[in-house]
């Protein structure tokens, strides 16, 4: 069996859509037009993957303007017309956050309609990305709870019902993002994986969380750039992960600092290894990816690999963007070869 594929989850959007290379970028039409170019663009992010030959695919996330805010805003008790600015990822950067303002609750469904638009377009497996609870904590102005373990235990609960109703409508893999996980370890180790745990419950699809170090844009790389040699994040957080309810894990490799022997602490989990970078333009050729997935065949068995991107691609050029999903699966093909 050749090494399967797929991708850390968004894609760039197309510029009729949204602003393009932005992280949170403005739509470009509204209402029942901007929903129509949204599925139009999900038509395309889909269409692309498959064309690519990537085997798990995603909606690109092109109906979220961002991958926290698309899901938070649609919570009650989350106010997304009260946005206050606030530091953000340990303080690596500042974004502008919604706030809590009451008890936070699902009262309905948040990407499901996406995701049933998009079981239309593959019959093969389809994966969704949601904010983990600690994510969601971090990418909000909480001024209701006053206590960020408790505030992560009421986004698990939402998270839990959104997936119940995700896996109904076929949905194959649920992927829970949590670059929050890189730099909280305490937080990790207190409550991090026990929200994990209580949002994907038993969950009778695939589950994978993603940690990584973020976007490629210019507050990650300038921080990536004071992290030393030896980036050991994973070193603290794949051992938690491990024992997590979680059948997957997603992390970042290519063109890091991350040492490939950190992949030993995954315990038993599949591995989604992120062999292709997002936060250089220069497109990988097939080798590099195949080499990329030697490096991780050091330290795990061909059967606990998954190929992946390191992360979301949203912020990306597009044309640098698809073409770096070609690379992705020729050289998955390459490192595949005597399997
Ligand atoms: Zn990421």
């Amino acid at each position: 069996m050749p090494f399967s594929t797929t991708i850390a989850g968004s894609l760039p959007k197309p510029a009729w859509l949204a602003e393009p290379e932005r992280i949170f970028p403005s739509w470009r039409l509204e209402g029942p037009e901007l929903a129509e170019a949204q599925r139009d663009a999900t038509r395309i992010a889909v269409g692309e993957q498959l064309r690519a030959g990537i085997d798990t695919v995603t909606d690109g996330e092109q109906a979220r303007k961002h991958f926290v805010h698309g899901f938070a805003e649609r919570l009650s008790g989350i106010d997304a017309t009260k946005r206050q600015k606030r530091g953000i990822r340990d303080d690596r950067y500042e974004a502008v956050c919604p706030t809590v303002t009451g008890e936070v609750r699902r009262t309905s469904p948040i990407h499901v309609e996406e995701m049933r638009f998009a079981r239309t377009l593959t019959d093969g497996p389809l994966k969704i990305t949601i904010p983990g609870p600690m994510t969601l904590v971090d990418t909000v102005c909480d001024e209701t709870y006053g206590n960020r373990a408790e505030l992560a235990l009421a986004f698990a609960h939402a998270i839990r019902e959104e997936i119940a109703e995700l896996i109904q409508v076929g949905v194959d893999v649920v992927q829970l993002d949590e670059p929050a996980f890189n730099m909280y370890f305490d937080e990790v180790a207190a409550w991090g994986i026990d929200a994990i745990d209580t949002a994907l419950g038993a969950a009778s699809c695939t589950t994978a969380v993603h940690v990584c170090y973020g976007y490629g844009i210019p507050a990650n790389v300038q921080w990536k750039g004071n992290l030393g040699d030896r980036w050991d994040q994973y070193a603290h957080v794949l051992p938690l992960l491990a024992k997590s309810r979680a059948d997957q894990i997603s992390i970042e490799l290519a063109g890091s600092h991350v040492p490939p022997d950190v992949l030993a602490l995954a315990g038993d989990k599949i591995v989604a290894v992120g062999v292709i970078d997002v936060a250089s333009d220069r497109v990988e050729t097939p080798d590099d990816v195949r080499a990329t997935i030697e490096l991780a065949r050091r330290y795990l068995d061909e059967d606990r690999i998954v190929c992946s991107t390191n992360c979301g691609m949203a912020p990306m050029n597009r044309d640098i963007a698809y073409a770096k999903l070609r690379s992705l699966a020729e050289g998955a093909l390459l490192a595949s070869v005597g399997l």
